[in-house]
């Protein structure tokens, strides 16, 4: 399952779960996707933001990939690598997940999900400070 930050023609913002790329593609080639909050069929696909918790030393180096190399595409590959191969996809549930791993002082576990725009607000609030990363597709 992949999620997507999509878009409609009215700059709706909403987000939807596929079974993967082609699948998106597919649908909205033959015009079965629409915006939830209007009838526009003419849906974009913004890069999904994942957020991740890090170390500090994780989180310096993931500041600096995404610093100098934002607008390459190799490079938000390797980062994108980078995260998949150092930490754990909790998807929908990170939010729970991280209050688990920042609250416990032994757990340095690395995790990566998403969230939604309600549940980054009271984790800030906690003081949970997350890194939101640019997210590339590897196969286009
Ligand atoms: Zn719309």
């Amino acid at each position: 399952m992949i999620k997507y930050n999509l878009k409609c023609s009215n700059n709706h913002e909403f987000e939807s779960w596929f079974a993967d790329s082609s699948e998106f593609e597919k649908l909205n080639k033959q015009k079965l996707l629409e915006c939830i909050y209007c009838p526009s069929k003419k849906i974009k696909k913004s890069i999904m933001a994942p957020m991740l918790l890090a170390a500090n030393k994780d989180r310096e180096n993931i500041q600096k990939i995404d610093k100098i190399f934002r607008k390459d595409k190799d490079n938000l590959i390797k980062i994108r690598n980078y995260i998949e191969k150092n930490f754990e996809f909790v998807g929908k549930n990170f939010s729970q997940k991280v209050r688990e791993v920042y609250y416990d002082k032994k757990n340095n576990k690395k995790i990566y999900g998403t969230t939604t725009p309600k549940e980054r607000k009271e984790l800030a609030e906690e003081g949970i400070d997350l890194v939101s990363i640019p997210w590339i597709e590897k196969d286009n």
